[in-house]
């Protein structure tokens, strides 16, 4: 050990990362951490956080609406970019500067420096060209949007990491994309009053969500304002005197002040220096490893969007956790990805976990399904014409509760308490015993008694 100038080098300082530097460092380890941007990474910098903030400015308007109804006047309302970017950008400083002096605390030494793998126990921090030997190298580089469109005039559209920075509120974006990102910074736009149009190259956005979810967010959101067009994809992207005008698949053409690309984020690894030191990626440059968050090299750990598991900050934290634990605490454990509660941050919001009905039809010979669709009661003297989904997946042999989705007001919020009861494989009669709290919409959860059948039976 004593041979190498530190027990642990991480390059990163993302979720991942720095919670591995802190817990190794907690353990006695010599840790240092490099940073090429901004420490905190992507949740904290141009993530999960500012994206939550935005999230909130943009509900504004729903409840503006609504509050009419309760006998409010709101004067008309004006909503000004710069001002939620500058409030924005002073919490992100504030994280940010909390993430260092966690850092500093426990004496791990924070680099500002892109930093490469020179070999399985060597580290070469570009900004000082200064190489260092470790014992152990934990690769937490995350990942970036995906860019690599073919599409002529590509260069002229954003990704999520210049939307956090726009000058001025766009007039009209075009987002493309389906999955959380897209989904959520249309919610976002349309709620701030952009005229936002949403572009999926499949015929229902979110896929991979439960079917009724997917069906109900994507209704939703049209009825708020959001324009989804499926089935299309952008050819070109040019610039007129109005804008820019997005060519779309079907010939179609679409003039707008900005399109942004949401289509999928690709693993940190390029240029990296890890096929020098010998380390196995995957095709799209993912870190391969075993369930310790360990590499085929035996001195290379890496956690977090650079494995290409579960690309959320909670995993990449408790991956970080874990490797940190086991290979400095002689505690050894690993994350466990099984039964991971999600949310994606729509107007009106989803939250999950577990299987989708498809998921467990495939899984088990007999499946109940409790569901209903309500109108939420705030909504009632609100003139809001909008319900709320909530849905139960059961395994009808073991009676478990093996999927739990929901859309509505709080599903984010309501689904992480359920996710703790399926976890400790609750079963529906657990769900049924468990005394409701009214008035709530999450007691809708354990007041279904009835098994849902299909319209046609
Ligand atoms: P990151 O947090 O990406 O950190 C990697 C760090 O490594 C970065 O700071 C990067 O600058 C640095 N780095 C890269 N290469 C080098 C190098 N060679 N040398 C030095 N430093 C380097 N997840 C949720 O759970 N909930 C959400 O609501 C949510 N919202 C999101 C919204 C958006 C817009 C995006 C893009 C992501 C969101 N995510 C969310 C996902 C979440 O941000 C990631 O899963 C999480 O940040 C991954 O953490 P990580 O440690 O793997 O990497
Ligand atoms: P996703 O993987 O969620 O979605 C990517 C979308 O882009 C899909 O709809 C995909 O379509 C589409 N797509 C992919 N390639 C193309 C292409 N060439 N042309 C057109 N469309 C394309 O990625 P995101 O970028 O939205 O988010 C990345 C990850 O970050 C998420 O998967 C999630 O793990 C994490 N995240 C989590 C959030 C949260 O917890 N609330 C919020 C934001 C991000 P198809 O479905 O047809 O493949």
């Amino acid at each position: 050990m004593a041979n190498f100038e530190y027990d642990l080098v991480v390059i990163g300082a993302g979720s991942g990362g720095v919670r591995a530097a802190r817990i190794a460092a907690s353990h006695g380890a010599r840790v240092a951490i490099a940073e090429e941007y901004r420490v905190g990474g992507t949740c904290v910098i141009r993530g999960c956080v500012p994206k939550k903030l935005l999230v909130y400015a943009s509900r504004f308007h729903g409840d503006f609406e609504d509050a009419k109804g309760f006998g409010w006047t709101i004067p008309e309302a004006r909503f000004d970019w710069p001002t939620l970017i500058a409030n924005k950008d002073n919490e992100i400083n504030r994280l940010e500067a909390a993430y260092r002096s966690t850092l500093a605390r426990w004496k791990v030494e924070t680099i500002a420096s892109r930093a490469v793998v020179t070999g399985p126990n060597r580290v070469r921090f570009i900004s000082s060209d200064r190489q260092v030997t470790a014992r152990t190298i934990l690769i937490a580089t995350g990942g970036h949007p995906e860019i690599s469109v073919i599409t002529p005039g590509h260069e002229l559209a954003i990704t999520s990491n210049e939307a956090f920075h726009l000058k001025a509120q766009p007039r009209r974006i075009l987002i493309a994309g389906g999955g959380y990102i897209a989904a959520e910074f249309a919610g976002i736009f349309a709620g701030l009053g952009t005229d936002t149009t949403l572009l999926y190259r499949g015929d229902q956005i979110l896929r991979g969500f439960d079917q009724d979810l997917r069906d109900d967010v994507s209704a939703a959101m049209s009825k708020r304002g959001v324009k989804i067009v499926t089935g299309r994809t952008i050819t070109s992207i040019g610039k007129t005197s109005d804008g820019l005008a997005a060519t779309l698949s079907d010939g179609t053409e679409l003039v707008v002040d900005q399109v942004m690309y949401a289509i999928g984020r690709q693993p940190n690894t390029l240029g990296l220096g890890l096929e020098t030191a010998g380390v196995e990626l995957k095709s799209n440059g993912a870190v391969i490893v075993d369930a310790h968050s360990r590499s085929n090299v035996p001195s290379i750990y890496a956690v977090g969007d650079v494995t290409d598991r579960v690309a959320l900050t909670p995993v990449a934290i408790r991956e970080g956790h874990a490797f940190a634990d086991t290979a400095f605490g002689n505690k050894t454990w690993h994350a466990d990805h099984t039964m991971i509660p999600t949310a994606v941050f729509t107007e009106p919001e989803i939250g999950t976990v577990g299987m989708t009905e498809a998921q467990a039809r495939a899984m088990f010979e007999t499946v109940d399904i409790y569901k209903t669709r309500f109108r939420p009661m705030k909504y009632v003297l609100a003139g809001r014409d909008e319900r709320m989904l909530m849905k139960l997946i059961v395994d009808a042999k073991s009676d478990k509760v093996v999927g739990c989705h929901v859309l509505g007001p709080d599903a984010a919020e309501i689904v992480q308490m359920a996710a703790i009861a399926m976890k400790m494989g609750a079963t529906k009669s657990d769900f049924d015993n468990t005394m409701a709290l009214h008035p709530s919409a999450a007691e809708e959860l354990v007041t279904m008694r009835d098994k849902w059948v299909p319209p046609s039976v």
